[in-house]
């Protein structure tokens, strides 16, 4: 396959209809152009600085690290306004788009998070904003539906299909095919076709270069481990990215194990998932033997998705990244265990990543551990609550 553009490995490309050629042309070439623009560079950090609030601490969990006997660094994403990594994608896109003359932004979103991202980005920086969300969703996730109108979006609801996800990234596609002139898309994670992977890689992988001047300063070496939580791809991404070339690293993504492999209901495409076409790029794919997509399950919404950025896909074929998976159960534990040792309620997604570290406490002994916390759990103990209540019945 070799370096075809907009490829890792054989993964990734751009399989849209022909209508969405020129536009996916265009955003990339205007990327190109502003991201190496000094005045693009400067208004993003500045609003990276003051708005969104980084540099994020790297945070020594002292409790934590004495309780599992690993030195456990974690990378406080939770921080960040609107409490996830998100944001930073978000402002990066849609200050892209205000560059780019466009008037208007659209987003899909399951849970919400990604919409009440796009909103606020579109809200700080003056752009129209529609959000398509699956009136399923949108019934699930009501909080985060008026967060979203009241940041000034208008929230289209979705009624088609399942009533979910998919059905608002087809909607949100097709809106953007009938208005591209003054319209881009903002796509949530390192998903998608070209040059959305590369484009979304760039604008979270500040949070890995953070990481490494942080780790470096504090320890005076690189660290023994990363371990982070994924969903579509996009904060693992962001925090891995910059120690790739670091062999002595080692990298672990941790997605959503569900009830369980053999149980079916889970979201650990690389644990039974295979390679097809999903959503405009190649990747790995949760799928039937008739390339049917198979319906996802987990505890956390942010983790839910059939398919993962083609970037991971390349990176678990080399080896360079081990994937594996925490189970609902697992993923609970932790999330109690962090907020009771650290008095951090972590999102239910990144406690996934904390599940990972007491699992293999055994094995990390003694070594040098970040984990991304990349949000925090606010919009998660509702969840967590019902789900305690649902288990004693
Ligand atoms: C959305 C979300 C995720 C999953 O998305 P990635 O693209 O895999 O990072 C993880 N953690 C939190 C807190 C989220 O909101």
């Amino acid at each position: 396959m070799g370096k075809r553009k907009g490829y890792f490995g054989e993964f990734g490309g751009r399989f849209v209809p022909e209508t969405l050629m020129g536009a996916l042309d265009e955003l990339e070439r205007q990327f190109s152009i502003h991201r190496r623009s000094k005045e693009f560079r400067g208004i993003l950090l500045s609003y990276l600085k003051d708005y969104v609030g980084r540099p994020t601490p790297l945070y020594y969990a002292e409790n934590l690290s004495g309780r599992l006997g690993i030195r456990v660094y974690l990378k406080r994403e939770d921080l960040c306004h609107t409490g996830a990594h998100k944001i930073n994608n978000a402002i990066g896109q849609v200050l892209l788009a205000k560059f780019m003359g466009k008037k208007r932004v659209i987003a899909e979103t399951g849970a919400g998070q990604h919409g009440v991202a796009t909103a606020t980005a579109a809200a700080l920086l003056g752009l129209k904003c529609r959000i398509y969300m699956g009136t399923e969703d949108m019934k699930r996730q009501g909080l985060n539906v008026i967060r979203m109108k009241m940041l000034g979006a208008e929230v289209e609801g979705v009624v088609s299909g399942s009533r979910t996800l998919k059905d608002a990234i087809n909607e949100a596609l097709r809106d953007w095919v009938s208005n591209v002139r003054d319209t881009h898309y903002v796509i949530g994670t390192v998903f998608g076709p070209h040059p959305y992977p590369t484009m979304v890689r760039e604008f979270v992988s500040i949070i890995g270069k953070e990481t490494l001047r942080q780790i470096v300063q504090k320890e005076h070496s690189l660290p023994d481990v990363i371990v982070a939580c994924v969903g579509g791809g996009s904060n693992a991404m962001g925090i891995f990215y910059p120690f790739i070339r670091r062999k002595e690293v080692r990298l672990i993504g941790v997605e959503a194990g569900g009830l369980g492999i053999p149980s079916g209901r889970h979201a650990a495409r690389f644990a039974s998932g295979k390679t097809g076409i999903f959503q405009g790029t190649k990747s790995y794919v949760l799928q039937d033997e008739h390339g049917q997509i198979l319906s996802t399950y987990s505890i956390s919404a942010g983790l839910d998705y059939a398919s993962v950025g083609p970037e991971h896909s390349q990176l678990k074929e080399t080896g360079r990244v081990e994937y594996t998976y925490a189970t609902d159960e697992d993923v609970l534990d932790a999330f109690h265990l962090l907020s009771k040792e650290e008095g951090i309620i972590p999102a239910l997604e990144s406690s996934h990543a904390i599940a990972y570290v007491v699992n293999h406490k055994d094995e990390l002994k003694g070594k040098v551990v970040i984990v991304n916390l990349s949000g925090r759990g606010d919009k998660d103990v509702d969840h967590v609550l019902k789900h305690r209540r649902e288990a004693h019945e």
